[in-house]
């Protein structure tokens, strides 16, 4: 039988070096310390088999909806606590050690470095234009640097009044290449003296790019995530810029309607970040089956654990 569409596999995609490391970190947590109790605040990555995966090792993870880490915090009474790849405001590290905590730190040296550049101009006495999302765990950390100096932009939203000619600009790593792109030069009109340093991540950026560069002639494009993984909801936004017809966002192949399928010619498939190899795996391997024979089954096509 011949494919009925083809399929385009967009690289990279899934998991990115901060992720695994932040997994490795924990998993050998567990491996010293066998006895001790360990929770981690908020999800370690945006993704919810990976948060079951660290379950399945005693690993515990503390998350609630619209709730800061330093909220979650209270929740944390003894043993170790892992603080989560978005990296981490430093008055959540103080309270942790004044509690008697043991604390383990996996955020990605990307975020880390954006902290470090924020710090660096804040001792200057810089006022700092954040470009992110509120309530992201990321710009929560970045904010908490100095609620004072540190101001959040947000995407669309009017840009603060500063009388300072001492403007520093950066951004959560995982925003839309355009949007960043777009909001700096929004500022630069106002601001022309800011200094800016736009620190997208090289696989948040890279990820964005292969979309852009995809064929003209791709009118579907599965993505594969997490609903909480903000680089996963930035490869959708990126699609629609891209004006592709078809978006289909999954977190797993159960969410899968094949039938969005039937109508399209050239599909793309790529996955956010924090999304588990074995999970894009049976994704591909499903459609691609699928694309020669629509009659298969997905219960076919398991999941099998990773860690
Ligand atoms: S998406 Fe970027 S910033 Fe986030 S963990 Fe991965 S490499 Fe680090």
């Amino acid at each position: 039988m011949e494919n009925r569409f083809k399929v385009i596999n967009v690289t990279p995609r899934g998991f990115c070096k901060g992720v695994y490391n932040a997994i490795e970190l924990a998993k050998q947590t567990r491996m010293d310390y066998p006895n001790e109790k360990i929770t981690i605040l908020g999800e370690l990555v945006h993704n919810k088999d990976v948060v079951l995966a660290l379950k399945s090792l005693n690993i515990h993870t503390i998350e609630s909806k619209g709730k800061q880490r330093i909220d979650l915090l209270d929740d944390v009474l003894e043993g170790i606590v892992i603080f989560s790849a978005h990296g981490i405001s430093p008055l959540v590290q103080i309270k942790a050690k004044n509690k008697g905590l043991k604390t383990i730190n996996a955020s990605c040296e990307d975020v880390l470095k954006t902290q470090d550049l924020i710090n660096a101009y804040l001792e200057k006495d810089y006022d700092i234009f954040y470009i992110g999302q509120l309530g992201h765990p990321e710009a929560e950390a970045s904010l908490d640097l100095d609620l004072n100096k540190v101001h959040l932009i947000q995407i669309g939203n009017e840009l603060p009044k500063i009388d300072s000619k001492k403007i520093f600009v950066t951004n959560q790593t995982t925003m839309s290449i355009l949007d960043i792109k777009n909001t700096i030069e929004s500022i630069q009109t106002i601001y022309p003296y800011a200094i800016v340093s736009d620190e997208i991540c090289s696989a948040t950026r890279l990820r964005q790019e292969a979309i852009l560069k995809l064929p003209e002639s791709v009118d579907a494009i599965i993505i594969i995530g997490d609903k909480s993984s903000n680089n996963t909801k930035m490869l959708a936004k990126i699609s629609r810029n891209r004006s592709i017809p078809t978006i289909i966002k999954i977190q797993n192949l159960g969410e899968l309607d094949p039938k969005l399928l039937d109508q399209c010619h050239e599909l793309a498939i790529t996955a956010g970040a924090s999304t588990p190899k074995f999970i894009i795996d049976e994704i591909v391997h499903f459609v691609n089956a699928y694309a020669i024979d629509p009659q298969i089954d997905k219960k076919d096509y398991s999941i099998h654990p990773f860690i």
